[in-house]
């Protein structure tokens, strides 16, 4: 134990010469050092440490410049530093920043009405992170089952799909088919049934009077950026209609105009009854979530249901307004889907030799590497010519830029891979 009597010297330099100085003192190696020794090993993160971000770019150490096409997995949509956003964060922190739920706030119900509005749904669930928006799904769905569907007690089925990523929590990676995520942190929460993803017949086969709700990805980001097949989307919207049974549209990652609408059900006629936010929401500054949906589903709760100490806090609350606001005055929707098909149309242009798959939607891009080459020199290639991504499942590189970017910056963007590409394959 650390003496108590006397300050030790590293909160002496802490508290005497202030925290930006100590920051700003430290190297890439220190910062690497330290991380390893005292943070768990829950990551494997690429072995640059990034000091500045503004819009689209970010910045090493070293003084090296990145495009950012890991976008903070989508949750810099609004790029870095975004000033509407900073602006609306920085007059929030000289007003009121934590109560509780014990009280009402003024942000809090603008908030609510806010997101209401964008997402088209009657009520909202504010919580911090996506697995707790998740978690939040899950508890309202299966209420629901219970006290107006009408499922007898304990026995709520909710079907999910394979190659799912919903969070992190141990009843979420409980069902998830991934072992990486899952071994070891057993036993888990039944009640859940694994489908293959994108295929109708498989969710109906798996429908019975007990099923709560269809919980699922509308792409599989986490997963590779998989897309369904078209009408998957559409039809199961009319298959959980028909039975009686909730649809949960997973759009944490996928949601704010990530792939070219406001929400990727748009891109179909499958408006969910319960919708998980998260990511951009917080507008790059801070974790905010929400679960938001119909209000027979959502007026389940009653006091003391659930809850969150931080979740609708007022400083989160008017970040997220403010990010809403950036993506809509900024039609963020529309630069998305245009951008977006730049770059796959920039990436179908270049050397196919090691590319096995391009797809994507709007700014949510993934570039897909054949088996046989070695995909751990094409990331160092990458961060060579100052792009900055990280494979995701099935040998594919994220390309999730904030949704600000140019014409001239995505053309950068396919230059700078084209050339990596050629590096990586000589
Ligand atoms: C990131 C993500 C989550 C989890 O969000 P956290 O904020 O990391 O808890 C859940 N679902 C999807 C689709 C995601 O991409």
């Amino acid at each position: 134990m650390a003496s108590t009597t006397k300050k030790s010297t590293f909160w002496e330099n802490v508290i005497e010469r202030g925290i930006r100085t100590v920051v700003d003192e430290m190297s890439t190696s220190e910062c690497i050092d330290l991380t390893l020794q005292y943070g768990s090993h829950n990551y494997k993160p690429i072995p640059i440490a990034i000091k500045t971000g503004v819009g689209a770019w970010v910045t090493d150490v070293e003084g090296k410049e990145y495009i950012d096409c890991v976008g903070s997995y989508s949750a810099v949509a609004q790029g870095h530093l975004c000033e509407s956003i900073v602006r609306a964060a920085r007059q929030q922190m000289d007003v009121l920043t934590l109560t509780s739920r014990a009280v009402y706030t003024r942000e809090m119900a603008l908030f609510l009405k806010a997101v209401c509005d964008y997402t088209g749904t009657e009520m909202a669930c504010p919580m911090n992170t996506g697995a707790e928006a998740v978690e939040t799904a899950i508890k309202l769905a299966r209420k629901w089952a219970y006290t107006v569907k009408g499922v007898p007690k304990d026995k709520a089925e909710i079907i999910v799909a394979e190659e799912n990523f919903h969070g992190r929590t141990t009843t979420v990676v409980g069902f998830s088919s991934e072992p990486n995520y899952k071994e070891g942190f057993g036993p888990f929460t039944p009640g859940f049934i694994l489908v293959p993803f994108g295929n109708i017949e498989a969710v109906a086969a798996k429908i019975t009077p007990n099923t709560a709700a269809v919980m699922m990805e509308p792409i599989q980001a986490e997963g590779g950026i998989l897309i369904p097949p078209d009408g998957f989307m559409a039809d199961l919207r009319k298959l959980c209609t028909k039975n009686n049974v909730l649809l949960i549209w997973d759009e944490i990652q996928t949601g704010f105009c990530r792939t070219g609408k406001r929400f990727a059900w748009q891109h179909e006629d499958s408006e969910p009854d319960l919708m998980c936010l998260g990511k951009a929401l917080g507008g790059g500054i801070m974790p905010v979530a929400a679960t938001v949906g119909r209000r027979e589903v959502m007026d389940v709760f009653r006091p003391g249901d659930h809850g969150s100490t931080f979740g609708g806090n007022p400083l989160a609350s008017v970040i997220a307004i403010a990010a809403m606001a950036e993506l809509e005055s900024r039609d963020l929707a529309e630069n998305s889907a245009v951008m977006g098909q730049r770059m796959i149309d920039g990436f179908r242009q270049l050397d196919q030799t090691m590319i096995e798959d391009i797809r994507g939607r709007g700014l949510l891009v993934g570039l897909e590497v054949k088996k046989g080459y070695d995909d751990a020199r094409l990331q160092q290639a990458f961060l060579d010519e100052g792009i900055l991504t990280k494979e995701t499942r099935h040998r594919t590189f994220r390309f999730a830029t904030p949704l600000t970017v140019d014409a001239a910056l995505v053309d950068e963007v396919v230059a700078r891979v084209g050339r990596a590409i050629k590096t990586a394959t000589t």
